[in-house]
């Protein structure tokens, strides 16, 4: 018998796994295996997908006990070591279990048992003797030749599908160019797209726009964080653009942009693609099927496509000759990830920069705070745009009705009214913002004031009058409407507060001639609603759009002149340090949608508090002075981004294990010492979920360094308590809600 460890192919492999426990696993292998390869693997009685992250010679397991892979993956293209060291990181920082953190960050299809094969297509070019022989070589009869020609000729390098949009003959054409020697060709996969029809209109840049360009441009070989911070319509895209084309101009270089959300993936997609038909660009949102993910994601990964736009997840995608990185709309909330792994995209994406040693821009009107600082305090560059990009663009007016002191009408005031028919008789459009928060109409005793509750969460059923139920927008829970009050008897029940659904029969009442449109969540469900809406809005079929935060985002409608703002003074108040700077930022943008084209806007905001320091900023448009007040508050209140936070999140059936286990994690941080606050377990805002009962552990540092001691060690002494298994729990590294 020889010793195993003696034979020359014997490999120790160590595999991350997509399972709830730190660390990677040994096994064994006969045939060679390379870093970064998909293997599967027995773990208990299954069998399971894993990376191999390293290899060893040499294993803490005695060799008899070490299982063999089963399986691996010879055809696929391996992972690269930047992509485990970002997800190491990650899962250090956000106290994550690394096999669970790596496997996430990959296609679905990747994390199955079995072979991933995106497909592949083929691309053509012209290679130096068909340059030099040139069109003109092709005799006159050759349409089909000439055509195909003169398009890899005007568009570099062209797919299969591309090529089959030119001609039905295109097959018979390219051969007989082949036959020539003239083409070269390489395959890849699937899914690369040319722009045929591409746009050359390229606006003179205005000297906000330059300086911006210029200033990235000149830093572009080294780390530099930059802060874009531009109005609305400022011309923030264009100045992407312009850094696209530059830094991918020469090489086989790759660029990263990160938008918040897939609704706003379409528009940029669009304008990329016609501005920079050369760059191959593909895009990776959740709406992609999974094959296509793959698809693009290979894609990213071989390096053929060099521009990748995508939402949260894809500030992961291996990306090997990345140069330039771009996050639109930083201050975005949905950058940060809510569940699993709770990373922040923008966060992530600063790092990786960092790591990769290039230019990352952050654009925004209304920039995040913790940005804001960083571009004060000169962490990071800051390149301001105050103008409206297209000259005769004004910004709106804006002003508030006290609605005390007026009499409103379900809700909207005279003035509100009177600007609506006005709208209505120039053919003009308008805007009815609504925050969600605090909008939503529910079932009120008006003898006892009961109001119908949830029973799985601490939260009130929103009526939903056409369906004829009650439902919770927290859980899903639905049922009828209750006809009687259940507290003192009364038969009498009314729907009280507003609501989108509400709100459509008011307009249809008091404006019977506009054509209103209601745009959130339940009527965009259907896919390619919200396209379809956006469509109808552009071809002035629309007069009035009735909408939640939805509408608020990117969305240009140049001949819409008025928004009025309907109910936002719960937001003022909220107990949420952060919910004045996220109002602040949701105004700015709603504003932002009026008045793009040349004609002016105007904002009307309802409100009972007409002087509030933040409607007095958004008169001026100042974002930087409100930015001001609002760090002042934070410093004084030592809260980020002065100090920095992590809660430990749990929730049970029962309140009591959720309890004794924040105890515990407070109890275990408390006898580190150091200098991070640790609070006592409290129940959150929400205090009941979708029947389940939740607490939360705070704590607040003054450093990350600080705060990442405590949790390294607190982590794993988590992991091993007995009730972790028992109750849902997690660690939520600068939160973002509370
Ligand atoms: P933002 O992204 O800051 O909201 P956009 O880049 O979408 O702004 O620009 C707003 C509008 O101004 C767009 O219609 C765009 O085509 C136009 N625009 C941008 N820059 C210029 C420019 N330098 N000259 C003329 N029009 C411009
Ligand atoms: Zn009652
Ligand atoms: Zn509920």
């Amino acid at each position: 018998m020889t010793d195993p460890r003696q034979t020359p192919h014997m490999q120790i492999l160590k595999v991350a796994l997509d399972v709830p426990l730190d660390g990677v696993f040994d096994y064994r292998s006969d045939v060679p295996i390379m870093v970064g390869q998909r293997v599967v693997v027995p773990f208990g009685p299954r069998r399971q997908v894993g990376i191999v992250v390293d290899t060893a010679t040499d294993s803490d397991i005695a060799p008899a006990k070490l299982k063999f892979i089963l399986q691996h993956f010879d055809n696929e293209p391996v992972l690269d070591s930047e992509f485990f060291s970002l997800l190491r990181f990650c899962a250090d920082y956000y106290q994550y279990p690394y096999g669970q953190a790596l496997l996430s960050a990959l296609p679905a299809r990747l994390r199955q048992t079995e072979p991933a094969q995106a497909r592949q297509q083929f691309r053509y070019w012209l290679n130096p003797s068909g340059l030099a022989a040139g069109v003109e070589a092709i005799p006159a009869r050759q349409v089909i030749q000439q055509r195909i020609f003169s398009a890899l000729e005007a568009h570099g390098r062209l797919g299969e599908t591309e090529l089959a949009e030119l001609s039905p003959g295109w097959r018979k054409g390219l051969a007989a160019l082949r036959d020539h020697g003239w083409i070269d060709e390489e395959q890849v996969y699937a899914g690369l797209r040319s722009t045929l029809h591409a746009s050359n209109v390229q606006p003179e840049l205005n000297g906000e726009q330059s300086h911006a360009v210029q200033a990235v441009l000149a830093q572009r070989s080294g780390f530099k964080p930059w802060l874009l911070h531009g109005i609305t319509g400022s011309g923030k895209t264009e100045v992407y653009i312009r850094l696209l084309q530059a830094v991918l101009e020469d090489n086989d270089d790759q660029a990263l942009v990160l938008v918040p959300e897939i609704n706003l993936t379409p528009q940029l997609e669009a304008r990329f693609r016609s501005r920079l038909p050369q760059f191959p660009l593909v895009t990776l949102h959740s709406n992609l099927g999974e094959s296509e993910r793959l698809q693009n994601w290979r894609l990213a990964q071989t390096g053929a496509a060099r521009i990748v736009i995508g939402t949260r997840l894809s500030v992961f995608t291996p990306l090997p000759r990345l140069k330039l990185m771009i996050v639109d709309e930083e201050h975005d909330t949905s950058y940060k990830q809510q569940d699993s792994m709770r990373y922040h995209a923008r966060d992530v994406a600063l790092v990786r920069a960092q790591r990769r040693n290039i230019p990352i821009v952050l654009g925004s009107a209304t920039p995040a705070l913790e940005t804001w600082h960083n571009a004060q305090s000169g962490r990071y560059g800051l390149l301001s745009m105050q103008q409206r990009a297209v000259s005769q663009s004004q910004l709106p007016q804006v002003h508030c009705v006290d609605v005390n002191r007026v009499q409103m009408q379900e809700g909207l005031s005279p003035q509100l009214v009177k600007a609506l028919k006005t709208r209505l008789e120039r053919g003009e459009q308008s805007l009815l913002f609504i925050n969600r928060r605090g909008y939503s109409p529910v079932l009120l005793c008006t003898a006892c004031q009961w109001i119908a509750p949830c029973m799985r969460c601490s939260s009130r059923l929103v009526v939903h009058l056409r369906q004829g139920c009650l439902r919770c927008h927290h859980c899903g829970h639905e049922q009828k409407i209750v006809r009687q009050c259940p507290s003192c008897g009364n038969p009498d029940l009314h729907p009280t507060g507003h609501g989108t659904q509400r709100l459509e029969e008011t307009l249809a009442k008091l404006l019977p001639e506009a054509r209103v449109l209601r745009v959130d969540r339940d009527s965009t469900r259907r896919k390619n609603a919200l396209d379809d809406m956006l469509s109808a809005v552009h071809a002035g079929e629309v007069d009035i759009l009735v909408g939640t935060q939805m509408l608020a985002k990117g969305h240009d409608f140049p001949n819409l002149t008025l928004v009025g703002v309907l109910d936002t003074d719960s937001a003022l108040f909220s107990p949420d340090f952060r919910a004045a700077e996220r109002l602040f930022a949701q105004l700015m943008q709603v504003s932002g949608r009026a008045g793009r084209a040349e004609k002016p806007g105007t904002v009307l905001i309802q409100t009972t508090f007409p002087e509030h320091s933040l409607f007095n900023a958004l008169r001026s448009q100042d974002y930087a002075a409100y930015a001001t007040g609002l760090l002042n508050e934070r410093e004084i209140t030592q809260f980020p981004p002065y100090e920095f936070l992590a809660l430990v999140k749990a929730e049970a059936n029962d309140y009591m294990p959720v309890q004794r286990f924040l105890q515990f994690a407070g109890d275990v941080a408390r006898e580190m010492g150091g200098e991070v606050l640790v609070y006592d377990p409290v129940r959150p805002q929400m205090e009941r979920l979708k029947g389940m009962e939740r607490g939360q552990l705070l704590f607040q540092a003054p450093s990350r360094q600080a705060l990442q001691a405590v949790l390294r060690q607190l982590t794993p002494q988590l992991r091993a308590h007995p009730l972790s298994s028992k109750i849902r729990w997690a660690v939520d590294v600068d939160p973002q809600e509370f």
